[in-house]
């Protein structure tokens, strides 16, 4: 019996529920007209990180992702360096995509003009649904973290774009990634914003308005501080927030310790509407600019959170890499911690393999969730599917392999991992 096959064809044939994009409505990308939409594009988030850190200076990245540029030319700022980054998962992923959905084998300077014409006619009205829909994608539904600027996108296909509600604007300094001013965030809601009291009441719209419709709330915030979120007392964060109303200029432990508090008010939200908090966590994307040191202190300040809110179920995204040993104690360890791989297959898909080999003789079998393609572009998600797929066929056949799992065993975890855990930790029905 081939344990290789039968695992794998049973992993092919159970459905994901992707727990993570960042996919704009499938109007949005239909809206674009066809003479700027090239498929190079695909190139921007993620891979063109790659080719920065192979060499690419700043100015070959913009003309990469200049769209009043021809193809070839952009192209050949790929070129040179192509054979450099290839054979990362992030490149790897595209070349997938570009196999699944087109057809085409390789990306190389011989298929660009090809996969451009297979791009143009894939993308019309219904590829969302098609894509999500192809032999290794198979995905039942995926998780929008909307990127569009307001905190809840209300998504033409509810069913299949179900959609985070963003909670950073609630507590994050204006400045960061998604922070929202008072002025701005208030006015969906009709409050004018006096006191903190009042501030409460626009959060307490947003859960109102939103926490029935969204499947988990987000942040990033870890793009921009440590996961610290210590509590602090409402009677030291009123005070801070009327300085904040008025614009007074605030000290950095100030401005923390409003964070905190309102991090806290926000949280507990979550936790009454029933809604798991999605926290980024781990690795940084972009180029030349992630702080390892406070990456690294991300587990402490994680296992604080459960502590903290011990009654709040945190979805420790993105593995945490690459810092999975400590998720690994973590989710072991918390109740209230869960482990999410989303984008981990194509940051580091050897360690997203072991991680998953290691969380199914470790941890409980209900907190874990194996894919979030973490994508701008439905058609990436495909080929990052693909990745996740095998990679998770390959953990179980070695399991088996090396007896810690019978055949019989590694089968039975399949639907938990790839959905039936998805389903009851965001309520899908
Ligand atoms: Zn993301």
């Amino acid at each position: 019996m081939d344990i290789w096959k039968e695992i794998f064809e049973k992993v092919r044939k159970t459905p994901f529920i992707d727990t993570h994009e960042h996919l704009s409505e499938e109007s949005d990308r239909l809206s674009i007209s066809p003479e700027k939409d090239s498929w190079i594009s695909m190139m921007g988030p993620y891979f063109s990180d790659d080719l920065i850190s192979a060499g690419l200076d700043e100015q070959g990245r913009a003309k990469l992702l200049d769209t009043e540029l021809s193809l070839h030319e952009r192209w050949a700022v790929v070129e040179p360096l192509w054979g450099a980054v290839r054979n990362t998962a992030y490149a790897k992923a595209l070349e997938f995509s570009v196999k699944e959905l087109y057809g085409i084998d390789e990306i190389s300077f011989s298929t660009i003009d090809q996969i451009q014409e297979k791009y143009l006619e894939f993308r019309k009205e219904g590829f969302y649904k098609e894509a999500f829909s192809s032999r290794y994608a198979h995905i039942e539904s995926c998780q929008v973290n909307s990127l569009d600027g307001a905190p809840f996108r209300e998504s033409e296909q509810p069913e299949l774009l179900m959609q985070d509600l963003s909670i950073v604007p609630m507590f994050a300094r204006e400045e960061v990634v998604l922070g929202l001013s008072i002025e701005k965030f208030s006015e969906p809601a009709n409050i004018s914003v006096q006191s903190i009291d009042d501030w409460y009441k626009v959060i307490d719209w947003y859960f109102v308005q939103y926490g029935e419709k969204a499947v988990a709330v987000k942040s990033q915030n870890a793009y921009n501080r440590d996961l610290d979120y210590d509590p602090v007392a409402k009677e030291s964060a009123a005070p801070l927030f009327l300085k904040r109303i008025k614009k007074e200029e605030m000290s950095e432990e100030e401005m923390k310790a409003l964070e905190n508090h309102l991090f806290g008010y926000t949280v507990g939200k979550a936790t009454e509407y029933n809604l798991p908090v999605k926290l980024h966590t781990g690795y940084f994307a972009g180029f030349n600019g992630m702080p390892m040191a406070r990456v690294a202190r991300n587990p402490g300040d994680m296992s604080n959170l459960c502590m903290n809110f011990p009654n709040t179920r945190f979805v420790f995204m993105h593995m945490t890499y690459p810092y999975e040993s400590e998720l690994l104690a973590l989710t072991k360890h918390h109740r209230g911690a869960v482990a999410d791989m989303c984008w981990a297959w194509i940051i580091d898909p050897v360690a997203a393999q072991n991680f998953l080999k290691r969380y199914l003789v470790t941890a409980p079998l209900n907190k874990i969730l194996t894919f979030g393609g973490d994508h701008s572009y439905v058609e990436c998600t495909i080929g990052h599917a693909a990745i996740a797929r095998r990679g998770i066929a390959r953990a179980l056949t070695e399991l088996v392999q090396e007896e810690w799992f019978t055949l019989e065993e590694a089968l039975a975890v399949v639907e938990p991992i790839m959905c039936g855990n998805a389903k009851e930790i965001f309520h899908i029905d």
